[in-house]
This record gives structure tokens, C-alpha cells and sequence, in this order.
């Protein structure tokens, strides 16, 4: 655990008095857990032991970033035993893909999985893995993490079972998180200058209704159609707010609801009403937008508006992650040399040969900053040479800068 001990906090003092012992705030629950583990566990009959928990952890940060480097941060911890090596390295694994299962599928974030460099990897780990994602100004962002341990908690801790043949054997631990740093990665994914951006699946708020009227006369019939639009699509379970608020206009909602990332917006006026229709505003597209033309509105029919609602709603879904993975694609550059990656990686990302060596991977860092984010599982066939020394190289790795 040594590499923790910079970002500790250490109580001295509590009640006004020095305390006997100092009291270290967790930083991660290796310890405590490793602890528990180590009473709990007693025979293979207790194996698998997995234990996921939600909680706070505190770590001593120099310069903190809202969402992405907190002191404290709220997350979601997973710490398993094994008895076998094959097992625990199999949770690792499955534990990435549910991390970027959901970052892909919910969050429309095009992650890349893979592992760590030895220089990059959790203190204490035998292997960490995890999911990384370049954000809108195209810096990486570890977004989510899974470690395989081998046996170095286990004797640590001294977490052991009996096995089958009676005999005392260390157990092979895990652990995973993912944090509120997830919802900086959809800010800084999604979002621009309007505001938020969030993806049908994670928004709060998938659908605002805004009814548009100048008299009683308007307001009696537009609310009906709304009233009666926000009724269908509440019972068709999408997650619909209307916003019948009297003291501000129409055009100040939109601003309000495009600000909070809300992904749709359905307005009713007096000549919807007339036509049996209703608008549709994406806030993924612009009202019209001045480069290619494409409209984010449009009219619908009010009958089945459920339905074209979810329709849309998924084909938004999808073309965020599609806008996202067309953005992080082209900002993957594989340099020609060294002097290529250095410009590359000022402002993307380089995807490179490199020897494994951490004298190249130092050399990269003091030159441009960039660290190396994670050796993808995707690799080409054969190898190459180290961008940074020339020497053979069998894995390609990512060099970027992050936050
Ligand atoms: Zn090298």
C-alpha cells in the first residue's frame, strides 16, 4: 500500500486532544475489507465471498478538478475472493466489460478497455485494468477500474482457507470501482456551450413538455392536448416533466431545459392543436444547424406519440455514442516517429508500439505530459518498434494526456 501514503489523511487530534494513535481516513477499502475477509473466510466452502458496497473515500488531492479529482469522492466498490487464480482473473475481466457495458450502452461513451501499464497499474496489484474515455477537449479519463490481486492482499492480510485436501491456502482477490467521476465523463463527453447533454438513458428527465398559448382561449385547448400527450407518455414509462410554469416564456424553458441536457422537448401551441400535431426538438441537433443544414425539429402526429417518442429517443441514444466514437476516432493518431508522436499527443491521442520499458514511458512524460493510459486488448497481429527507443515492440499502448 505504499503508493497510497501521499494521498492519506491522517487524524492526529480529535476532541480537542492529541490522539494515542493516529486514524487514517480510507483512502480505498483494501484494508478494512482484507480485514473482515480474513475472519470470514475459513474453508472453500465459503468461496466465492462477493461483496459490493456503496460508499465515501478520501484522498489527498493537490489540485482537485469538480467531478474528476475530488478529495472525497462518492463510489461503488467491489472486493471479491477467489480460490483460484482463474477465478479472480475471470471477476476482473467480467467486472470491466459490466463497466463498459455501461458506459457504452447507458452513458454513449465509447470506451476503450484494456490493462495498465506496471507504472500506471493500483498500488498492490498484480494487474489493473480499466476503461478510458477521451472527453470533448480530447483528454483521457481513466473512467472506471477492475484489479486482479493474485495472492498479494491475501498474505497482506492474511486472508486463507482451508481447501478440499485440508490443506491452508491464500485466497486470490479483486477489487473495482467506478465513481462519481462517471458523471464529469458525461459533461465533458457530451456536453457544449448550451449546457449539458445527457443521453436518453441516464437523463433524469428524458422528455420536456412546454405548452405555448397567449390567452385563456389558447391556454383551455393547448393544455388539453398537452395534459393529455404527457399522461400517454408518462404510461408508456418514459420519464416525462411538463413544464407549465406561468412567469417565465416559452423561449426561456428551452434555454432552462438545453442547459440541464434534457433530450427532447415537445412543444404544443394553438396551430399544433389546429393541425393535430405536435414539435419535436432534439437537443443533440440543432434547431438548424448552420454547417450541414440538419434539423433537430420536427412535427409529428399527436396520434401514437409514444411511440415516435421512444423511437426517437433510442435514435438519439444511439447517435450520441455514434457522434462520440467518430470524435475519439479521429482524434487517435498512430505517429510515424517520435517527433510525430510528441506533436500528436499535444492535442489527441497516439496509439503506438511501445517496448514496455518504463524509461520510455518516463521519456514520454517529461517530454509532452502525456502518460500511458492503457494497453488496449484489441492489438494488431505481429509487432512493431517502440515509438520512443526502437527497439521491438509487441503491444501497441495508448499515450495521452489525461485528467
Ligand atoms: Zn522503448
Amino acid at each position: 500500500m505504499e503508493g497510497f501514503s501521499p494521498e492519506l489523511a491522517v487524524v492526529t487530534h480529535g476532541g480537542g486532544e492529541k490522539l494515542e494513535e493516529p486514524l487514517v481516513v480510507r483512502p480505498t477499502s483494501e484494508t478494512i475489507i482484507g480485514y473482515m475477509y480474513s475472519k470470514w473466510i475459513k474453508s472453500w466452502r465459503d468461496l466465492p465471498v462477493l461483496i459490493n458496497q456503496w460508499g465515501s473515500v478520501l484522498r489527498w488531492e493537490l489540485r482537485t478538478k469538480l467531478f474528476l479529482r475530488t478529495a472525497e469522492f462518492y463510489w461503488q466498490e467491489g472486493h471479491t475472493a477467489h480460490a483460484t487464480e482463474e477465478e479472480a482473473r475471470e471477476e476482473t475481466y467480467r467486472m470491466l466489460d459490466v463497466y463498459a457495458d455501461f458506459a457504452i450502452a447507458d452513458a454513449a461513451i465509447p470506451v476503450i478497455k484494456g490493462v495498465k501499464s506496471e507504472t500506471e497499474k493500483f498500488a498492490g496489484a498484480q494487474m489493473s485494468t480499466s476503461i478510458e474515455a477521451m472527453m470533448g477537449d480530447k483528454r483521457a479519463l481513466q473512467s472506471g477500474t477492475s484489479h486482479f490481486f493474485g495472492q498479494n492482499f491475501a498474505k497482506a492480510f492474511d486472508i486463507q482457507y482451508l481447501d478440499t485436501n485440508n490443506t491452508l491456502q491464500y485466497c486470490h482477490t479483486t477489487s473495482w470501482g467506478l465513481s462519481t467521476r462517471m458523471i464529469g465523463a458525461v459533461i465533458m463527453v457530451h456536453g457544449d456551450d448550451q449546457g449539458l447533454k445527457l443521453p436518453p438513458k441516464i437523463a433524469p428527465i428524458q422528455v420536456v413538455l412546454v405548452p405555448i398559448y397567449k390567452n385563456e382561449d389558447e391556454k383551455r385547448a393547448v393544455m388539453e392536448v398537452a395534459n393529455k400527450a404527457f399522461a400517454e407518455l408518462k404510461a408508456a414509462s418514459i420519464r416525462i416533466k411538463m413544464d407549465d410554469r406561468e412567469e417565465v416564456t416559452p423561449g426561456f424553458k428551452y434555454n432552462d431545459w438545453e442547459m440541464r441536457g434534457v433530450p427532447l422537448r415537445i412543444e404544443v401551441g394553438p396551430k399544433d392543436v389546429e393541425k393535430g400535431s405536435v414539435a419535436l426538438a432534439r437537443r443533440d441537433v440543432p434547431g438548424r444547424d448552420p454547417v450541414t443544414g440538419a434539423s433537430g425539429k420536427s412535427f409529428v402526429p399527436q396520434t401514437d406519440l409514444a411511440q415516435t417518442v421512444s423511437l426517437l429517443l433510442s435514435e438519439i441514444q444511439e447517435s450520441m455514442l455514434k457522434r462520440a466514437t467518430e470524435f475519439r476516432d479521429a482524434n487517435i493518431h498512430d505517429p510515424k516517429d517520435y517527433e510525430e508522436l510528441k506533436e500528436v499527443v499535444k492535442d489527441g491521442w497516439a496509439l503506438s508500439w511501445w517496448c514496455g520499458s518504463k524509461e520510455c514511458e518516463a521519456k514520454v512524460k517529461e517530454d509532452t505530459k502525456a502518460t500511458t493510459r492503457v494497453i488496449p486488448f484489441d492489438q494488431p497481429d505481429g509487432g512493431g518498434k517502440c515509438a520512443v527507443c526502437g527497439e521491438c515492440a509487441e503491444k501497441k499502448i495508448y499515450f495521452a494526456r489525461a485528467y
